[in-house]
């Protein structure tokens, strides 16, 4: 029925032109990575238009991120001309604004709101839980906007989520939820959910919802497996009445489970719209036959998806390369050795370095500067500009330089210490000619002109720097850093938090106790470490054009790359150790896998380290079970496993697995995880909900590779101790400590212990 050489089909596999071609009803197209899906909403949007006659302001296109949304209305606006303003290709989050601004009027909101970014709502939250006397020790702010968050997802109202309250720590949250709810609402604002729950209660107006679906009566949705519940309910009040959906995704890329996407959303579009066409391309046109391969091997393995056929005929191409380096550092020069070779063999190609998780950028960061190769970060903040990694430098540069009054400005209140502007400025004020705002502070405190919490709180910072000196002479430099970190009270700060935000920050701080490590091992001191992390995150201007993309697997959903290096591929890095603990986890952590392999076009590597550092320490890494799972014919040479994994090394590999301490280290990540998903889940009733390390239930002896009785061990915590027994084994090994306040008893994974 369609001109088989019109321009718009040129090139697409009959599948693709009948997915295209369709115009009234509901279509599912439910295909694997690389087969076009996105190629094909592009094409269908400027067929509406051109073939059918459209109107371009019918049609209505949705993704997630604005990158896809911007590159697919440029995709569109190259195949038909229409004005950039009339084109509703979007983010859900953008298409929500602009409904809001034309139809506020008949939400809580208005049409003037403002939208508030996630420090505006950290002080709103602040302001509510003030208000409401619930302390911010139990009630976390950013922990409250986890949770606030995930009953938006879930398009639940506080009324609404009432029923699921079921314990007091909850029912306490929710009246928080209420109160920014009105704290929102009289200052005129929405946050980020905020303009999608308004916009999806707004459309249960049956006027507005058929006003709109009047409006679009084309709508089509990218990435459909990665919608939660306020999405979904969005495109079916308008899709509803004219039945005019397209949507496409894929079950196997599915990534955003943990912010509340349901795949079910995919799975159950033919139930929402019976008799809706469904549409398989099977055909990928992006990757070379043994990569193909491996994706498909590898996701064969999980068991929530439809399963489907892919194929190539783009040649076998080259087989994938896996290798083992010694150590994180060396990994990252592989790579970066490697992208230089590539580089020759395909000049102008973009490529890709993917991670699992932000903190993984560090080494890599710092093997291309060293070798002043120009990279782009995306979707990330480049690692010594993190705001942690920046609050733990100014305390680090003000220990060197105590005039440094910039360091002095930012540390003193980071962790908050109740330093308001006017205290700041009187302590500005009172640094004496040649002194510094540390002397300053001390004078204030002497002359007792500083009250309350503020007095408190200082006593301890100035005495931080003031121990400093003494500290730096017989601690290594790595054992400084960490130092600094646990009497600043910032680790504290962020274990109490207990959010995902908290684990990620603590994760950086982390690894730049690790960087310090490898200065160390360097023979460099404080202020040599400090100059090479200034000259390491001084900024170049060649970056943006880049051709060189560093960045996690979750920003690269729906991008390409002729060459993708994957690295970390170890147990506990990935897949990540609280995700492997249950079934859900790990399917999710093999479609990330899924999602990284099928990046690449033509060369793919894994790489993965046989030790790493974690807080300064040495940590063996299992190479990923994922690679077990990779089909031994696609790769350049067979993976050795067991000892011989080991024994093959060009390395001195350690005999010996190092204390229990180094194994603690990492797990201590999974730990604080696990224990933010036991609040959220579970949560503590208030009287102790606290985070403490949980008991083991049934203490088993000691085994080898503990600490013994009398080591002395740093708590960021509680402090320094002594180890006065032991009990449990492996995961629940668990120390009984002395510390200053008392004995604890700590579960050696969880703790964060470091022995001094
Ligand atoms: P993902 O699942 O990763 O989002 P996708 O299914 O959306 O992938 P696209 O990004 O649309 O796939 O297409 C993958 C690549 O294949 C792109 O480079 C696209 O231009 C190309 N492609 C798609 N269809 C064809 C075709 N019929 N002929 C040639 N190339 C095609
Ligand atoms: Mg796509």
């Amino acid at each position: 029925a369609f001109p088989p050489d019109h321009p718009l089909l040129r090139n697409l596999n009959s599948p693709q032109k009948e997915a295209v071609t369709h115009v009234d009803g509901p279509l599912l197209i439910l295909a694997g990575a690389g087969s076009g899906k996105t190629t094909v909403i592009t094409r269908r949007i400027a067929w509406l238009i051109e073939e059918v006659g459209v109107r371009p302001a019918s049609i209505l296109a949705m993704t997630f991120t604005n990158k896809a949304a911007g590159e697919m209305a440029e995709r569109v606006q190259r195949m038909v001309h229409v004005p950039a303003e009339q084109l509703w290709v979007s983010t859900f989050h953008s298409f929500c604004t602009r409904i809001l601004r034309r139809e506020g009027d008949r939400t809580p909101v208005g049409r003037d709101f403002v939208i508030f970014d996630p420090s505006d709502q950290r002080s709103l939250v602040k302001q509510v839980l003030a208000d409401l006397k619930l302390p911010e020790k139990q009630f976390h702010p950013r922990k409250v906007l986890e949770v606030i968050s995930d009953f938006k997802n879930r398009c639940l109202l506080p009324d609404e989520a009432m029923e699921e309250a079921l314990d007091p720590w909850t029912r306490k949250v929710l009246e928080a939820y209420r109160g920014y709810q009105n704290g929102l609402r009289s200052h005129k604002a929405c946050d980020f959910d905020d303009l999608l729950l308004h916009t999806e209660r707004l459309f249960r107006d049956p006027e507005v919802q058929a006003a709109y679906a009047e409006r679009f009566k084309y709508i089509l949705v990218d990435e459909y497996q990665d919608t939660n519940r306020v999405q979904y309910l969005l495109v079916q009040h308008l899709a509803k009445h004219h039945l005019n959906l397209c949507v496409v995704g894929d079950e196997d890329q599915s990534i955003y489970g943990w912010r509340g996407a349901d795949i079910r959303n995919i799975l159950d579009f033919k139930k929402d719209f019976p008799g809706a066409t469904e549409i398989k391309l099977e055909q990928n046109y992006r990757s070379t036959q043994l990569i193909l391969d491996a994706a498909s091997t590898v996701i064969a393995n999980n068991t929530q998806r439809l399963g489907k056929t892919l194929w190539t005929d783009l040649g076998l191409g080259e087989r994938i390369t896996f290798k083992l380096l010694d150590e994180g550092r060396l990994e990252a020069e592989y790579v970066v050795d490697h992208i230089r070779q590539e580089r020759l063999r395909f000049p102008n190609a973009r490529m890709a370095v993917l991670y699992r998780a932000n903190w993984q950028s560090r080494q890599l960061e710092e093997a291309l500067r060293a070798q002043n190769m120009p990279y782009k970060l995306v979707g990330g903040v480049k690692f010594y500009e993190r705001q942690e990694v920046k609050d733990l430098l100014a305390y680090l540069r003000l220990v060197c330089n105590p005039f440094d009054l910039v360091s002095f400005r930012r540390s003193v209140n980071s962790p908050t210490r109740g330093v308001g502007a006017t205290t700041l400025a009187r302590i500005e004020a009172a640094i004496p000619e040649g002194g510094t705002a540390l002397q300053a502070t001390v004078a204030l405190l002497r002359s007792g002109e500083l009250k309350g919490r503020a007095q408190r709180e200082l006593v301890r910072y100035v005495e931080l720097f003031r121990r400093a000196e003494d500290e730096a002479r017989t601690l290594s430099l790595s054992g400084l850093v960490r130092w600094v970190l646990v009497e600043s009270g910032y680790v504290q700060m962020l274990e109490e938090e207990a959010t995902l935000e908290a684990e990620t920050r603590l994760r950086n701080l982390e690894e730049f106790v690790s960087a310090a490590a490898e200065a160390e091992s360097l023979g460099l001191r404080l202020a040599e470490f400090l100059d090479r992390v200034s000259l390491a995150s001084d900024s170049d201007e060649l970056e943006e054009a880049s051709l060189l993309s560093l960045m996690t697997i979750h920003c690269a959903k729906g991008l390409e790359f002729p060459v993708v290096f994957m690295v970390g591929m170890e147990e506990d890095v990935f897949p990540n150790r609280n995700a492997r603990e249950a079934d859900d986890g790990l399917e999710e952590e093999r479609r990330l896998f899924y999602v990284a392999i099928t990046r690449a076009q033509n060369k793919l590597y894994l790489t993965a380290a046989r030790r790493r550092r974690a807080m300064g320490q040495e940590l063996l890494g299992m190479p990923s079970r994922f690679l077990r799972e990779l089909p031994e014919e696609g790769l350049e040479s067979p993976i050795r496993w067991g000892t011989e994994l080991y024994r093959s090394g060009q390395g001195n590999f350690p005999s010996q697995r190092p204390s229990t301490g180094g194994a603690t280290s990492v797990a201590s990540e999974l730990g604080r995880i696990r224990s933010f998903f036991n609040q959220v889940r579970a949560p503590e009733p208030p009287a102790d909900a606290a985070p403490e390390a949980p008991e083991p239930e049934e203490p088993r002896p000691a085994p080898s590779g503990s600490w013994p009785k009398g080591t002395r061990v740093l708590s960021p915590r509680f402090g320094r101790g002594v180890i006065t027994a032991a009990s449990g084994g492996g995961d629940m090994l668990t120390y009984t400590i002395r510390f200053p306040e008392g004995e604890k008893r700590i579960v050696a994974r969880f703790g964060m212990l470091e022995k001094e």
